[in-house]
């Protein structure tokens, strides 16, 4: 038995569509069940509340910037030299100020996805370019743990054609929690090749476009791995599994629930494998960039 369920807009109502067939205890076949629910208000109250909190996250992206410079200020002692106690408490604030700069940047996004007006710059992109910024942001971190990182990007690879500052996003997030979620001297991969459409889980290949290429890309890492029963949902908002790094990783649980519908709305799709205390692997595919484009 199939369950469709969809919204439809008629005139100005939207209307929510569900139907199901209705079956008896043998599953011979009575008939089907529609129901069709105004939505209206739930449509226009969820509008207002996105719009509320994009304003406000774009209000407070103003003095958090101006904590963030006078911080600054401080800490480099253009306003006198600090004691080791101030210049401590002042790195603290500073680096504080950062992580909610980020999350409102994050809030900022989420809004935007939901109105649908994320804003891409379509460009065919060299995938090896488009990580070494990603690499650069994140080489002190990666030493820092201690992770043997290799990258491996065949010659000839298609440009991938996508938008540059909301790949940069998607792989940094990726690369970041794999970097985080891996206990120090830990191994990350990142391997890069044309997709291969009988290789696709069924779920991807049902969606993607049989006639284009596309470049799939994976991240794999040695790190804690997620629970069978935790994976569905890890791409939702603010959640975060339970696992021995969970404290020390800090983080939001909100760089996922981007990742997925960014990748969605530059024509792809991301998946994810994980055994625990053995490692996770989050792949996902982009169309490639047609020739000459
Ligand atoms: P966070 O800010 O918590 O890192 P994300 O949305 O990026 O948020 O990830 C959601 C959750 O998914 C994380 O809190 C973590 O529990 C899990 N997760 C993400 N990537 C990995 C990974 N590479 N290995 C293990 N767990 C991961």
């Amino acid at each position: 038995p199939r369950l469709f369920n969809t919204m439809l807009q008629l005139g100005v109502r939207t209307v929510n569509l569900s139907m199901g067939p209705v079956l008896k205890d043998g599953g011979e076949l009575l008939g089907a069940l529609l129901v069709l629910r105004d939505i209206t208000r739930e449509v226009e109250a969820d509008r207002l509340k996105t719009e509320f909190i994009g304003t406000m996250s774009h209000e407070l992206r103003t003095p958090m910037t101006a904590i963030k410079g006078f911080t600054q200020l401080l800490s480099m002692g253009g306003l006198g030299p600090l004691n080791d106690t101030q210049r401590e408490f002042v790195t603290t604030i500073y680096s504080n100020t950062e992580r909610m700069i980020a999350m409102i940047n994050d809030v900022l996004d989420i809004t935007k996805i939901e109105s649908g007006s994320v804003e891409l710059e379509w460009r065919s992109l060299h995938l090896a370019e488009a990580l070494s910024g990603v690499m650069a942001e994140l080489k002190g971190l990666i030493s820092e743990r201690g992770h043997e990182l290799t990258i491996s990007i065949p010659p000839g690879l298609p440009l991938v054609r996508a938008d540059a500052h909301r790949l940069h996003q998607i792989l940094f997030n990726l690369l970041s929690n794999a970097v985080k979620y891996t206990p120090k001297g830990g191994k990350i991969w990142v391997e890069a090749y044309e997709a291969r459409l009988d290789e696709l889980p069924d779920e991807v290949r049902d969606v993607v476009d049989q006639g284009r290429r596309y470049t799939q890309i994976m991240v794999r890492d040695t790190g804690v791995g997620i629970a069978p029963d935790e994976l569905p949902r890890i791409f939702d908002r603010f959640y975060r599994t339970e696992n021995p790094l969970k404290i020390e990783a800090g983080g939001t649980g909100l760089g996922l629930s981007l990742v997925r519908p960014l990748i969605e709305l530059l024509g792809g799709r991301i998946w994810v494998s994980s055994t625990v205390g053995e490692g996770s692997t989050f792949s996902f595919i982009l169309p490639a960039a047609e020739a000459g484009k």
